[in-house]
């Protein structure tokens, strides 16, 4: 059974899943020919708070949610997670129900990269920095990224695809694809959402220990000092006041930098504009990311609130 609705009681949840491209063409060349706008959310699966955020934007904004699950084999390099990635389907069908999703395309790894497949997108300059340092993950990350997203953009021309910001590196990665490839789609990027204590959602947090999970609130903690300096010091004193917080839990990031949102380039002033404070560091088996902005000078809001501030004249 290549393509057809799920098993119960996902079928029952009222979501569609296919694995062919071919199929999924179909399903959505009717929904568009109905005047019906299109909604997308790319995953790999092993659904958490963060995801459903995104499905329930889409839900929201778009007549036709569509969500795509696959774990892609070609942004992980050799010697990281791909073999040991969670996976749970049916969990996820189930959750991508309970949001509101239309369809699942979650297709084997052959209908995405058949025998054959040659192509691959490179995003230049903005993939060779963060995470894509050659010393860390590298630019072969961004291209598995890039060529993946490209594919799921084509087979399912959506009028909007949802990310988060959590991965702020793939969103300025993906803008600029979408804009240098005339690709008609709207990029939305949605705000991180967190567990209570801090720790940013992230699929690979079920790789840590008890203790790892309590030492890893140090990453949002870290970021958290970062702006509390940053409103009174330069960036370079918040991201050493950061590297403390880091410390004090022992933990030696990968990297802790302040850089610009859309370009990557580093910042090392607020009055040049915002800065995209990305930090990535392993704590035990889980290698982790998580980021924050902060405001260009003179326009300084509480950064986690994510909206500007109404000014009292606005109020009312
Ligand atoms: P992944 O399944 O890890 O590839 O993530 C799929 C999408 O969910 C990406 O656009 C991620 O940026 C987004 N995402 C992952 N974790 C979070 C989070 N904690 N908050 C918001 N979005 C997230």
């Amino acid at each position: 059974m290549d393509s057809a609705l799920v098993d119960p009681p996902h079928a029952a949840a009222g979501v569609k899943l296919v694995r062919s491209k071919g199929e999924l063409r179909a399903i959505l060349a009717a929904e568009r020919a109905a005047g019906r706008s299109i909604g997308l959310v790319p995953t790999m699966g092993y659904l958490h708070e963060g995801h459903v955020s995104l499905l329930r934007a889409a839900r929201a904004e778009c007549d036709t949610a569509v969500m795509s699950l696959f774990v892609n084999p070609t942004q992980f390099g050799p010697g990281e997670d791909l073999e040991r990635y969670p996976r749970d389907e049916r969990r996820d069908a189930e959750l991508a129900a309970a949001a509101g999703v239309d369809l699942i395309y979650a297709p084997p790894v052959g209908e995405v990269y058949p025998q054959g497949f040659e192509t691959t997108v490179e995003v230049g300059g903005l993939t060779e920095v963060l995470c894509g340092d050659p010393a860390r993950r590298g630019p072969e990350h961004f291209r598995g990224v890039a060529t993946v997203v490209a594919k799921l953009l084509n087979s399912v021309q959506p009028d909007v695809a949802y990310f988060g910001r959590k991965d702020a590196q793939q969103v300025a990665v993906i803008r600029r694809m979408v804009r240098d490839l005339d690709i008609p789609v709207r990029i939305e990027a949605l705000p991180i959402v967190r567990e209570p204590d801090g720790l940013a959602m992230s699929s690979r947090n079920a790789y840590l220990s008890a203790a790892d999970r309590e030492r890893a609130t140090a990453l949002s903690r870290a970021l958290r000092e970062v702006e509390r300096v940053a409103g009174e010091a330069t960036i370079a004193a918040s991201l050493e006041a950061g590297r403390r917080v880091l410390a004090e839990s022992g933990i030696e990031p990968e990297y802790l930098e302040a850089r610009d949102p859309d370009s990557l380039q580093p910042v090392t002033d607020l009055s040049e504009g915002p800065a995209l404070v990305a930090l990535a560091a392993q704590i035990g088996d889980a290698r982790l990311i998580d980021n924050t902005e902060l405001p260009a000078d003179g326009t300084r809001t509480h950064p986690y609130r994510g909206k500007p501030a109404r000014r009292p004249d606005k109020e009312g």
